[in-house]
């Protein structure tokens, strides 16, 4: 933390060396090697303290900054993807830090990751096991990943999947057949919940609430009964 002392600024060598440039280490080598570096004004418990424009004036002194800018032929050799940022620095005498931070400003990625599944291009259905190109492979559910069963195979599995959940709910399905009320169909197009979670709260079927879900969105007279 830079504290501010009569108009001067008092910075601790560790939080001095960034400020120059250096590193932490970087400017201690300095500071024990050479000579003309300013003393410590003061001291904060255990921390010396120095003044940073002096120590910036004396940088400025011992290791003038030579700013050297970009040449296209550098950045050219930078974009040759064939080459790691060692063999860039090496073949053009810049540091690794300063070839990585070039590239990442002109946004030359070397290995680019892909966003999701963009690079598939065929996977094996986990239940026919055949090797088929990717669209035939649903994207579905709440998290909208691709399913792992391809698109001949999906149906005949959703139906054994439903058949499934539709004998558990029919166990306790209590108010089968009974007409829909208006706070049910509020609970039915809930879309936090499950048909299977909304079919054992009202005591439905999970039929009779994937069926009243299709109503509601499809059927504008149905749901208009409920006066919702
Ligand atoms: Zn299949």
């Amino acid at each position: 933390m830079v504290v501010h002392d009569a108009g001067r600024d008092l910075v601790t060598r560790g939080e001095a060396g960034p400020l120059l440039g250096w590193s932490v280490s970087e400017l201690k080598r300095w500071m024990l090697a050479e000579p003309g570096w300013p003393p410590p004004v003061r001291k904060d418990g255990k921390a010396l303290l120095y003044d940073l424009a002096e120590l910036l004036t004396v940088r400025e002194r011992l290791h003038p900054r030579r700013v050297r800018h970009w040449t296209e032929q550098e950045d050219a050799v930078l974009c040759d993807l064939e080459l790691t940022a060692q063999e860039v620095a090496d073949c053009i005498d810049r540091t690794v830090v300063a070839v990585k931070t070039r590239r990442s400003k002109l946004e030359v990625v070397r290995y680019r990751h892909p966003i999701h599944d963009q690079w598939l291009l065929a996977k094996t259905c986990i239940v026919c096991g055949v090797l088929r190109q990717r669209d035939e492979f649903l994207i579905a559910g709440r998290l909208q990943r691709r399913v792992s069963t391809c698109s001949t195979c999906w149906p005949a599995l959703l139906a054994e999947r439903a058949a499934v959940v539709q004998a558990r709910t029919a166990r306790s399905a209590g108010h089968h057949g009974a007409e829909w009320t208006g706070p049910e169909i509020e609970i039915v197009l809930r879309p936090d919940l499950t048909a299977e979670e909304v079919a054992a709260m009202l005591g439905r079927t999970y039929n009779a609430v994937v069926t009243a879900r299709w109503k509601a969105k499809h059927l504008p007279a149905w749901i208009e009964r409920f006066h919702l």
